[in-house]
C-alpha cells in the first residue's frame, strides 16, 4: 500500500476545486488537487461571475494583471468564459504556494477514518489525508461517500442547447456594442439567453467578439431517456456533449431559429448548431443535499448542490462554499480534528444551499408550466 500523509486533498481541479484551492492557500492552508483528467479541463460556454465576491474569496483580481476578460451583464455580476476563468484560476493556482496539482489521476472512492480520510486511486494506489473535499462534480465521488442514500441529480424537465462561437464566423457582427448586457427572449415556450462576450484573445472589439447562447426547450426528455442521458426515475447522469448530437435535430432546431429568435441573434444561433463542434445539450439537473460533511469529508460546488442555470447561481454558490470552507478550516484550533470545522462548515451551509435547492425547482417549474401551456 502507498498510503503517504498529505494535509487536505480536494478531488477536482475544475472551477470549484480550483477556487476552494485559492481560497485555502490565501488564507495559509496548504493543499493537494487531484484531477482526473490528464489535459486541461473541458467545460462549459459562459458564465456569470461577482468580481467582488471571487477577488474577496481567492486573493487575487481578475481585473489586474493577469486580467480575465469580462463584459458587465447585470447589477453587480460580469460575464465571461467558461475556458477564461479556467485558464485564468488554473494559472493563479498553478502559480500560488501551498497549493500542488496533480492531473490524471481519478480517485475511486474515499472513506472516512476515525479523524482522517483515505482516498483510493484508479491505478490501485491509496493515500491517507486530514481531510477530503471533494469538488468533483454532480457525479461527485465524495458525495456517495458523504450521503450513500442521496442519490443523482433530478432532472428538472428541460435542457440547454449552448453554443459559444466566434463573431468573425457570422456574415455581420452583432449590432450591439460590447458593455453588456444579457439578451433574455421567451417565444412559443422556448426560452433563450444570448450575449456577446470578450474574444479568445481577450478582445471586445466588434467582430472579434464570441456570441453565447443558451436556448431552453422541455420537449427533449424522449431523447434524453433514449440516449440514456436520463434514466427511468429521472435522474441525469449524462449530457449531449460537443459532437455528438446527431444532423437530424440540429436540422430541426435550425427549422425553428427563423420562426422564434430574433435577427439579432437568429445567425449566431444558426452558426452554433450547424457547427457539430459547437453545440451542446446540457438537460438541466437540480439537486438538494441532506449533507455537506462527514468525518473528514465534505463537498463542495456542483458535487455539494446542483441548480438552474436560470438561478445564476451555480458558479457563484461554488465560490460561497470556497469563501466559507477555508475560513473555517484556516480557524481550526490547534489540535482539534478536521472533522470539526467541516461539520462547522455543514451547519453554516447547508440551510442557504438547500433553500437555493428549492428556489431552483420553483423556477424551473414555472419555466415548464409556461412552456408546456403556452
Ligand atoms: C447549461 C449550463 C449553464 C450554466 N450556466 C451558468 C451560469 O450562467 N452561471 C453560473 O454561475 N453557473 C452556471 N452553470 C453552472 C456551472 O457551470 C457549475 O456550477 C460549475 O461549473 C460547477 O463546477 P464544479 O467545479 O463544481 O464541477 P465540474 O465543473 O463538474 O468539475 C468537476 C471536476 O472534478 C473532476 N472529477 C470528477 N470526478 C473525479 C474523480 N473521481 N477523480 C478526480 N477528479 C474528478 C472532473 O474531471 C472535473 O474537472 C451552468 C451549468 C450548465 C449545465
Amino acid at each position: 500500500m502507498d498510503a503517504k500523509h498529505s494535509q487536505i486533498v480536494i478531488v477536482g481541479g475544475s472551477l470549484a476545486g480550483l477556487t476552494l484551492a485559492l481560497a485555502c492557500a490565501t488564507r495559509g492552508v496548504p493543499v493537494h488537487v487531484i484531477e482526473r483528467s490528464a489535459r486541461r479541463v473541458q467545460g462549459g460556454d459562459s458564465l456569470s461571475i461577482d468580481l467582488a465576491a471571487l477577488v474577496a474569496t481567492v486573493g487575487h483580481d481578475p481585473r489586474t494583471h493577469p486580467v480575465l476578460p469580462v463584459v458587465p451583464a447585470y447589477r453587480d455580476r460580469h460575464l465571461t468564459t467558461w475556458p477564461a476563468l479556467y485558464a485564468w484560476l488554473h494559472d493563479r493556482a498553478a502559480k500560488t504556494r501551498g497549493i500542488i496539482i496533480q492531473e490524471g489521476r481519478a480517485v475511486v472512492s474515499v472513506a472516512s477514518l476515525e479523524d482522517r480520510a483515505q482516498l483510493f486511486f484508479s491505478d490501485g494506489s491509496e493515500m491517507v489525508a486530514d481531510a477530503v473535499i471533494g469538488a468533483d462534480g454532480y457525479h461527485s465521488t465524495v458525495r456517495r461517500a458523504i450521503a450513500p442514500e442521496a442519490g443523482l441529480a433530478r432532472y428538472a424537465g428541460y435542457l440547454v442547447w449552448r453554443g459559444l462561437i466566434d463573431e468573425k464566423a457570422l456574415k455581420r457582427p452583432i449590432p450591439l456594442p460590447s458593455n453588456g448586457g444579457l439578451w433574455i427572449e421567451l417565444v412559443d415556450g422556448y426560452r433563450l439567453v444570448a450575449a456577446v462576450l470578450p474574444g479568445r484573445d481577450g478582445s471586445i472589439e466588434v467582430g472579434q467578439r464570441q456570441v453565447t447562447f443558451a436556448w431552453f426547450d422541455v420537449h427533449r426528455e424522449e431523447l434524453l431517456r433514449r440516449t440514456n442521458r436520463v434514466t427511468e426515475d429521472g435522474n441525469v447522469v449524462g449530457t449531449l456533449a460537443r459532437g455528438t448530437i446527431d444532423n437530424e435535430i440540429r436540422a430541426e432546431l435550425l427549422a425553428l431559429v427563423p420562426r422564434l429568435w430574433p435577427e439579432t441573434w437568429a445567425e449566431a444561433v444558426a452558426v452554433g448548431i450547424r457547427s457539430a463542434e459547437a453545440l451542446s445539450g446540457a438537460p438541466i439537473a437540480e439537486y438538494e443535499p441532506k449533507r455537506l460533511s462527514a468525518g473528514g469529508l465534505a463537498i463542495v460546488g456542483d458535487a455539494a448542490h446542483v441548480v438552474s442555470p436560470m438561478t445564476g447561481s451555480g458558479f457563484a454558490s461554488g465560490v460561497e462554499d470556497a469563501a466559507v470552507l477555508s475560513r473555517l478550516l484556516a480557524d481550526r484550533r490547534v489540535n482539534e480534528p478536521f472533522s470539526a470545522p467541516l461539520a462547522r462548515y455543514e451547519a453554516a451551509r447547508l440551510p442557504f444551499v438547500r433553500a437555493l435547492v428549492r428556489h431552483s425547482r420553483r423556477i424551473s417549474s414555472d419555466f415548464h408550466l409556461y412552456a408546456t401551456t403556452v
